[in-house]
């Protein structure tokens, strides 16, 4: 299997009538980046950014980070690169920091909330990455945007940074691509001006799916109670592929429901286009991706769904055994 793998290396995610879905990698450390080459991903659709400040004992430097960043940059020669600026709190505690006494994490005192409300680091690592892009494309991601309010003030916080370091003598982003996570169903009925202010959206399904079912992603008991194909699921994914249609946002996936072949399968055949996933999964969702026929999967899923089904995932499964 393996080595079937390695041969779809170089070619396109392509179904049997010529759909093609972009497959990304989801990294988050210098030593992924090879993975980019032998995975035949088509880009970092998620950098997580936490590493690096969860293995300090304090705050890394600016300089510090703008080299990782642009090393990154560097490894992925001219492939896109879609960093999500630090999203802590919930389950990522810093070790400096002091230890908030939430009664729901999850819910509380992290991500953008954080960065908004304390903008010192994410003002330091707005420029870290503005320095390490060196005149070329810089895309960004703000995580955990609940409320458009949240995403433009931390748009204008990153333009503000861009302005600063060109005042400083410092080379600028060649163009310049600001997204969303979405994560919380709220922003999905966000007004079309947040779509439109929006470059692109990445639904971080594995945060999006403990609230829309209200299952808490950490607790075993409960973690894989509901199945991400489950039909309220879909028709949720569904509206945030209409609405970003409607509104000419790009569009992925990038949780790890994105490397499982037949949600990737079903998120792609229900217009998902980019999904993006840990590297070991490229080969088997490209593999999967080239012997399947996504519209008439896509019929498959509508008339699962039309039964009354409450997950499609039977409907799937046996249509891929019979394609
Ligand atoms: C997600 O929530 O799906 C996501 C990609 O972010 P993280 O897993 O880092 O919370
Ligand atoms: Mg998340």
């Amino acid at each position: 299997a393996q080595k079937r793998y390695a041969d779809l290396r170089t070619v396109a995610a392509e179904d049997r009538s010529g759909q093609t879905v972009r497959l990304m990698m989801n990294a988050g450390l210098m030593a992924d980046l090879p993975s980019l080459k032998s995975s035949g991903a088509d880009g970092v659709g998620l950098f997580r950014t936490e590493l690096q400040f969860l293995i300090r004992s304090r705050v890394p430097r600016r300089g510090e980070l703008a080299a990782l960043y642009k090393r990154v940059i560097d490894a992925a020669q001219g492939a896109p690169v879609q960093f999500r600026t630090l999203d802590i709190g919930s389950d990522k505690v810093l070790p400096y920091m002091k230890p908030q006494e939430e009664p729901n994490p999850a819910m509380g005192w992290r991500a953008i909330r954080v960065g908004l409300d304390k903008p010192g680091v994410l003002r330091m690592q707005l420029q870290a990455l503005i320095r390490a892009s060196e005149g070329r494309e810089l895309s960004i991601m703000f995580p955990f945007i609940a409320a458009p309010d949240e995403f433009h003030t931390a748009k204008a916080m990153l333009l503000r940074e861009i302005d600063r370091e060109a005042a400083l003598g410092h080379r600028v982003p060649c163009s310049l691509r600001v997204g969303a996570m979405l994560e919380t169903p709220s922003l999905a009925f966000a007004p079309d001006s947040f779509f439109a202010a929006c470059d692109f959206l990445s639904i971080g399904g594995n945060d999006l799916k403990q609230f829309f079912f209200a299952a808490d992603r950490e607790n075993e008991r409960v973690r894989r109670r509901y199945d991400t194909l489950d039909v309220s699921f879909l028709s949720f994914i569904e509206l945030i592929v209409k609405r970003c249609a409607e509104n000419d946002t790009a569009l992925s996936f990038c949780g790890e429901d994105a490397g499982r072949p037949i949600e990737a399968l079903t998120f792609a055949a229900l217009g998902v286009r980019t999904l993006s996933m840990r590297p070991a999964s490229i080969g088997p969702v490209k593999h999967l991706i080239r012997r399947s026929d996504l519209a008439a999967l896509r019929g498959v899923i509508e008339t699962a769904r039309v039964r009354g089904s409450q997950s499609v995932r039977h409907a799937v499964t046996a249509c891929l055994a019979c394609q």
